[in-house]
């Protein structure tokens, strides 16, 4: 990808900095812990990393998707769930500082940009996750406003987020037509966090659950009302596709990386692994899948800052990319030998990675679904 400005090229040095003195030496304490990467949030403020596409007239960089695609594939090179968990809490910012009307968006991007809390964006509940339009999270009218109840589940950063968006159906039967978006603040004694067994994988990624009973919001807090909000959702899944594709380029890479950086050092049969042809081509292949993984995530990232229509480039881009990670990081783990499978190495890590990489923002059935409406 070529089409950085020299600002963006710039934060992108930053950002590399970070990744390297900030979130790498903390990842073992993370996962041993199994603690999310919040405390990450102030240094990632520093760097810009919060309000990278916040106009610029609201403090933010104005970058480009271009630039948000490059630093999720750095991130995730280091950790999928840390690449996560970031960009979630950036999203909401993002979408706060293009609110028209609704809640006091100073307040809010100021306590978000400076790395003070973290956001989340929830959809996906116990019974419905692919199939949206089944939310059983209602808004009912009450007094000028809206009451919420309902549970969200596998939500990135639910575990200590303190602003969530929160889709809810606001009319029985209507589909996705009567799903709005509400801004929420989980300092309220109607929202309870849960912490469901099994949810934490990727311990940095901070997926969770949280319950909403009678949670009062204003009238302005429905930032995006019905028969836009789903519209609304999909131009964002969209985009997300293609970052979570990127992500998944990040992670081959590192594998590339590391692989060769043991083939040099490890001897079998009395020369380095890498000297042994048929140890080397699993490499080779592996950079030959990534270079067309990347070249569709470029693309795809490509028309949508052009503002082209990329639903279809972004559901080819993500499925292949996910894919492509989970073939070539299982491939490259078993060319490093038992040594593949140390919880020193991020073979497992990314593996896991590519999983959830196919399921979220949409699955890969999902997506080849979509793909074959249009054929
Ligand atoms: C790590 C992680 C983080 C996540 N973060 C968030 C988040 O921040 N916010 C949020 O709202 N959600 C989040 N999700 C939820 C994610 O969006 C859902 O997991 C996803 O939409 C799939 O829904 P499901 O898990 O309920 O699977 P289901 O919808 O129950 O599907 C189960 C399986 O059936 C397949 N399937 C479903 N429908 C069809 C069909 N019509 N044809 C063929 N196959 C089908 C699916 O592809 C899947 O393989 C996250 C999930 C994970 C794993």
């Amino acid at each position: 990808m070529t089409e950085l400005t020299a600002s963006e090229s710039a934060f992108l040095s930053k950002a590399e900095a970070f990744l390297q003195f900030k979130v790498k030496p903390k990842l073992e304490q993370f996962y041993s812990k199994q603690k999310t990467c919040s405390d990450l949030l102030s240094d990632a403020a520093k760097v810009g990393l919060l309000r990278l596409e916040v106009p610029v007239e609201l403090g933010g960089l104005g970058a480009s998707f271009i630039c948000k695609v490059e630093l999720a594939k750095m991130l995730a090179s280091a950790d999928f769930g840390v690449a996560m968990s970031l960009i979630n809490t950036h999203n909401v910012v993002a979408q706060i500082s293009n609110l028209e009307k609704g809640p006091s968006r100073s307040s809010y991007l100021g306590q978000l940009m400076s790395g003070r809390f973290s956001a989340c964006t929830a959809i996906t509940e116990p019974g419905a996750g692919s199939d949206v339009a089944a939310i059983q999270t209602f808004a009912v009218a009450h007094e000028g406003g809206w009451l919420l109840s309902g549970t969200k589940s596998w939500i990135v950063n639910a575990r200590d987020a303190r602003f969530m968006v929160v889709y809810a159906q606001t009319k029985l039967g209507a589909g996705v037509k009567g799903i709005a978006a509400f801004l929420i603040d989980a300092e309220d004694a109607n929202f309870v966090r849960l912490t469901p067994e099994g949810q934490g994988p990727i311990p940095t990624m901070g997926v969770g659950s949280f319950a909403l009973s009678n949670y009062q919001c204003s009238s302005d807090q429905m930032i995006l009302e019905p028969g836009l909000a789903f519209k609304e959702m999909m131009i964002s899944i969209n985009a997300a596709r293609i970052y979570v594709a990127a992500m998944c380029c990040g992670m081959v890479e590192d594998c590339i990386e590391v692989v060769r950086n043991y083939g040099n050092d490890r001897h079998a049969f009395g020369m380095p692994l890498n000297q042994h042809q048929g140890w080397r081509w699993t490499i080779a292949n592996a950079r030959v899948e990534l270079a067309a993984a990347t070249a569709l995530v470029a693309q795809a990232a490509k028309l949508i800052d052009c503002g082209g229509d990329a639903q279809i480039l972004a559901a080819k881009a993500k499925i292949f990319a996910t894919q492509m990670a989970s073939r070539q990081v299982a491939e490259l783990m078993h060319k490093m030998g038992a040594e593949g499978l140390s919880t020193d190495q991020p073979f497992a890590r990314h593996l896991l990675a590519a999983q959830a990489a196919s399921l979220v923002d949409g699955s890969t059935e999902i997506l080849l679904e979509r793909i074959s409406r249009g054929v």
